[in-house]
């Protein structure tokens, strides 16, 4: 079995959101799709470990932001990387109460979709909830929806292993010239830092070694500080 056919399925990246009574959490997904359209139905696959994942099973509720292009890897770090139980994950991030009463996440937001639970299924690790669409509408009519695609060539993004499509070992990466700077990869995320591409979000030029890069300088993910990154075998 060639598992890396597997990245040849078309994705998005969005943020769930679900919770009840002032208890709210937002996730990072990649598997939301439309089910029917006579009532529109949506499925999004959660991994149990997550606590979006209660509050979905709780709240029978959820709301889904369909992200731009533009997102900041820092916002994705932020709802995909760490857990709404140890952190904030609202800080900083603009967002607008829905019909539901969730939480919907504005920023970096083509459109968002709120949906009523009417369906589980349990696949094991995860379950895929069906909701039917109570409420929808465009943010931003000029953003591009990020496809899961851009996310990991352009924005250098990496799957939790809590992610459904999650893989032990990524695709072979397209040969690299002979002589260049070594790779670093963020044991807590996965991302990897590529002295070609530097940082630009964190303004660090492509050029720069990860060696010389600014003591201070954290994982654009995930945070994590210098000291957290082992060189790329
Ligand atoms: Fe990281």
């Amino acid at each position: 079995m060639n598992k890396s056919v597997f990245y040849k399925l078309s994705y998005g990246l969005y943020v769930i959101t679900s919770g009840k009574e002032g208890k709210f959490n937002g996730q990072i997904a990649n598997t939301v799709f439309q089910v029917t359209s006579e009532p529109p139905t949506l499925a999004v696959s959660i991994n149990k470990l997550n606590f979006t994942h209660e509050h979905i099973r709780e709240s029978r509720k959820f709301a889904v932001s369909i992200l731009s292009e533009a997102t900041p890897m820092t916002m994705i770090g932020q709802f995909g990387f760490k857990c709404g139980r140890d952190i904030k994950k609202f800080e900083g991030i603009s967002v607008r109460t829905g019909k539901t009463g969730l939480p919907i996440v504005a920023d970096h937001a083509v459109a968002f979709i709120e949906a009523e639970v009417v369906g589980d299924m349990d696949c094991g690790t995860h379950t895929i909830f069906l909701g039917q669409v109570v409420e929808c509408d465009i943010l931003d009519a000029a953003a591009e929806p990020m496809t899961y695609a851009y996310y990991h060539k352009v924005k250098g993004g990496k799957a939790p292993k809590t992610a459904p499509t999650y893989q032990k070992e990524e695709p072979p990466q397209p040969a690299a010239p002979a002589v260049k700077a070594a790779r670093y990869t963020c044991s807590i995320c996965g991302y990897i830092y590529d002295p070609e591409k530097g940082d630009p979000e964190g303004n660090i030029k492509p050029g720069i070694r990860f060696e010389d890069l600014p003591a201070d300088w954290v994982c654009p993910v995930c945070g994590a500080e210098k000291d957290m990154f082992e060189q790329e075998a």
